[in-house]
């Protein structure tokens, strides 16, 4: 199928209303592209064959009856393996859960199920969502699709090589720490992390539960906006899922970016930033200030911090959420076990690999009576005076714009045998996790080496369409080619 790696939902709603292709056609073809790549991509853990069909013949009799087929009506979109998807594997590139089936659907997948989206595989990422390269998955690497032999960052990897690589036009990730924000920006995609609250975490499987989001992965802005708008809201089953009206994101793409105030966090632009990448931002701010925006610089001064108090707040939720996996309600059971304490312990020995080991035994450390004053404690009271940084920027400017990682992708092997310094690759994103916000990654050109380069523009709780409007503004001015 022609074009078929470059397809928009817009793209692909035209085409269907037009006969040039059915859902079914575009079904199969996502598959079998995905499937004959996948060995050098390792992209997908999974694919969904049956579901996807099913999903698309829903369309394809639509378009027949001439009826509404819906905001992502037969678009394919590839769903990150820490995403429950009923009756079909979910892993969360473990083998703890190599096995596991969903027993039922995010709020999310319902969601874009509901909107037309026709879901073709479940994606590769870091074990539990925990990494910043996609190297920590169980099974195997994701290479970038810029260049194999760099990572496409993490820990939603896989889903933002599936849109920059072109296997689906939209995909779902999530972001903790800025697992949708640096892989899109590795890999040249499109990709957002919502206001905390903005959209139902049913159906996550939890990492860092104040901290865990998830977000969409695209080629355009407008994608994102749209994709957005379906999985954002209220929900019963999540009641930290803010029931805030949700604005109509594509709809209102279009407003007048002039006039907007950019803070420029001084605190960003300091050592350890990578020349081409400070080079690139700063010709995005321009591209910005071109549209009208004003750009003034502004302070962070906590951000320093950032990285130290994320690490102790998410692993101290990592080793309460992942104590479930027991051998006995969920995950698989460890065949050596002689006692009850030697099945629960061969169980997690087994299953969890070095990074989430390390994460729960940290984690617990920080919780343990005598340490969490010290530790915990002192986490979230720095959290609270990050958070503070953002809520005094936001009286004076309307968004924030900085790089989202320091470097354009590593070499696949180049951090793993440092810890520490993945951890220190996090810390722009860290910050707006921490403090709630929402934020973004677009494409804003490329290294000399061609290796994409993404811009972040945070803005306040619920701000999400600012945001976008000046994301699709830069687009639109060609500031994504660079
Ligand atoms: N890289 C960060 C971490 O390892 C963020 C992960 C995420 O956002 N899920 O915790």
């Amino acid at each position: 199928m022609e074009d078929y790696r470059r397809l928009t939902v817009d793209t692909v709603r035209r085409g269907l209303q037009e006969g040039r292709f059915s859902a079914r056609e575009l079904a199969a073809e996502a598959i079998r592209v995905g499937e004959a790549q996948n060995q050098a991509s390792g992209v997908f853990l999974s694919f969904t064959p049956e579901r996807a069909f099913r999903a698309a013949d829903r369309i394809d009799a639509k378009v027949a009856a001439g009826d509404e087929i819906g905001p992502l009506g037969g678009v394919p979109l590839a769903v990150k393996d820490v995403i429950m998807t009923a009756g079909e594997k979910t892993t969360c590139a473990s083998r703890a859960l190599a096995n596991f089936i969903a027993p039922y659907d995010a709020t999310a997948v319902e969601a874009v199920e509901r909107a037309g989206a026709v879901i073709v595989g479940k994606t590769n990422c870091d074990e539990f969502a925990m990494g910043s390269s996609n190297e920590n998955s169980a099974f195997y690497p994701v290479c970038n699709p810029a260049d194999p032999e760099r990572v496409p960052g993490g820990s939603s990897g896989g889903s933002a090589a599936a849109v920059a690589g072109g296997y689906t036009p939209i995909s779902l990730g999530s972001d903790t720490g800025g697992s949708i924000r640096q892989p899109a920006s590795f890999c040249g995609a499109v990709g957002i992390m919502p206001t905390y609250g903005r959209v139902s975490r049913y159906g996550l499987v939890a990492f860092a539960s104040s901290l865990d989001h998830i977000g969409p992965f695209s080629r355009t802005v407008k994608d994102a906006a749209t994709l957005l708008r379906t999985i954002a809201g209220g929900d019963p089953y999540d009641s930290t899922a803010a029931r805030i009206a949700v604005p109509d994101y594509p709809g209102d793409l279009s407003a007048n970016v002039a006039g907007l105030r950019i803070g420029i966090p001084k605190e960003y632009f300091a050592k350890g930033l990578d020349a081409a990448v400070g080079t690139r931002i700063q010709a995005g701010i321009h591209t910005l200030e071109a549209a009208g925006c004003r750009a003034v610089e502004i302070s962070l001064p906590h951000t320093k911090y950032a990285i130290a108090s994320y690490y102790l707040i998410c692993t101290a939720e990592a080793s309460s959420n992942l104590a479930r996996y027991d051998g006995v309600r969920y995950s698989r059971r460890s065949a050596s076990s002689g006692t009850m304490r030697d099945m629960y312990r061969n169980s997690r020995a087994e299953g969890f690999g070095p990074e989430v080991t390390r994460r729960i035994i940290l984690g617990t450390y920080v919780l343990s009576s005598g340490y969490y004053d010290a530790y915990y404690r002192k986490a979230q009271e720095v959290r609270s005076l990050i958070a503070r940084d953002f809520a005094e920027a936001f009286e004076t400017v309307d968004a924030i714009v900085t790089p989202v990682s320091p470097f354009p992708a590593f070499k696949l092997g180049e951090k793993t045998s440092d810890p520490l310094q993945m951890y220190l690759s996090d810390i722009y994103t860290i910050t707006g996790s921490l403090a709630g916000i929402a934020g973004m990654s677009v494409p804003c050109g490329k290294s000399p080496e061609g290796l994409p380069i993404g811009m972040q523009i945070l803005t306040n709780h619920f701000r999400e369409q600012t945001m976008l409007n000046l994301g699709h503004a830069f687009e639109k001015t060609g500031g994504f080619e660079g």
